[in-house]
């Protein structure tokens, strides 16, 4: 699996990821491939493919200014489910 892949599979849950996870999962610094990733996405479709925030994860207190990074499309998928379950919900009552 390469270096990408794993991040991909590290963020396909949906959920934020510290950096220093990211890093210690995979043994090398995500930073370019994040931006690399995003850069392609952007190409591919208009749309960054995982978004970045600066790290507050609960128990987290970093000296340095580290980011936290998640797949910026799962919320979207989320939205058009509930979307989708609000209208099924509407067409029953
Ligand atoms: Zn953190």
């Amino acid at each position: 699996m390469s270096h990408k892949e794993i991040i991909k599979q590290i963020l396909s849950d949906g959920r934020w990821h510290c950096i220093q996870s990211i890093i210690i999962e995979t043994g090398h610094s995500a930073r370019n491939r994040i931006s690399e990733m995003n850069i392609a996405s952007e190409k591919a479709n208009g749309k960054l493919a995982i978004e970045g925030a600066p790290c507050d994860i609960e128990g987290h207190s970093h000296k340095a200014n580290l980011f936290k990074y998640r797949n910026a499309q799962h919320d979207e998928k989320e939205y058009y489910l509930q979307t989708f379950d609000e209208l099924i919900g509407e067409s029953i009552t």
